[in-house]
């Protein structure tokens, strides 16, 4: 008998029903069997934080041969008694999603190809990029109202978009980075 988790705790409260209107003599093998599939069973909990946002929501994270079976809410975080949003649910796709990409992929501009590179590559060529740009366009003061010439020290030609796979730290991180530049159009993409 295969039975999920979800499964599992339907047919075990479906049992439990039964019980109540009054069978003995229970057949529990059913339940036993199921709890026996279970996909977290013998696996290693480790108590986590949703990596996602502010709210930091506890998580159970389960593994199990070194790879994580499962991530569910932890009931015992006092501010949201073990839910999670949809996003913080499917943390286990960080880990786990076959369709995620391994590789650092570079689309030339103008072509309709991707190609692989190596990361460090990748890395020159934003850093090359920042650079030139800033160097370019950086707008170092301008004038005011009144005619006076004010110091505003901003780059208006970059814009950065913060991904949402991106964790507190690191959106702290890029944004420390992008004001130190100059940067004025700096957003997130849970907001657009
Ligand atoms: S589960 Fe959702 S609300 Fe909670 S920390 Fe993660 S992203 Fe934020």
């Amino acid at each position: 008998m295969s039975l999920n988790r979800r499964d599992f705790f339907k047919y075990a409260g479906t049992s439990a029903a039964g019980v109540a209107v009054g069978a003995r003599g229970l057949d529990l093998a059913p339940v036993e069997a199921a709890a026996t599939t279970l996909r977290i069973k013998e696996a290693k909990v480790a108590h986590s934080v949703c990596p996602y946002c502010a709210v930091g929501c506890g998580q159970l994270v389960y593994a199990k041969d070194g790879k994580i079976v499962d991530i569910e809410g932890d009931p015992d975080t006092p501010h949201t008694l073990g839910r999670l949003c949809p996003k913080g649910a499917a943390t286990i796709q960080l880990s786990n999603n076959p369709l995620r990409p391994t590789k650092a992929l570079y689309r030339a501009p103008g072509s309709d190809k991707w190609e692989e590179k190596p990361l460090d590559w990748m890395y020159d060529q934003i850093a090359k990029r920042y650079h030139d740009t800033r160097e370019k366009h950086f707008i170092e003061k301008e004038k005011g109202k009144d005619g006076r010439e004010i110091t505003v020290n901003r780059l208006e030609a970059i814009a950065s978009l913060g991904s949402a796979c991106i964790d507190n730290e690191e959106c702290y991180l890029l944004t420390k980075f992008n004001r130190l530049l100059g940067l004025v159009y700096h957003e997130h993409q849970a907001r657009i």
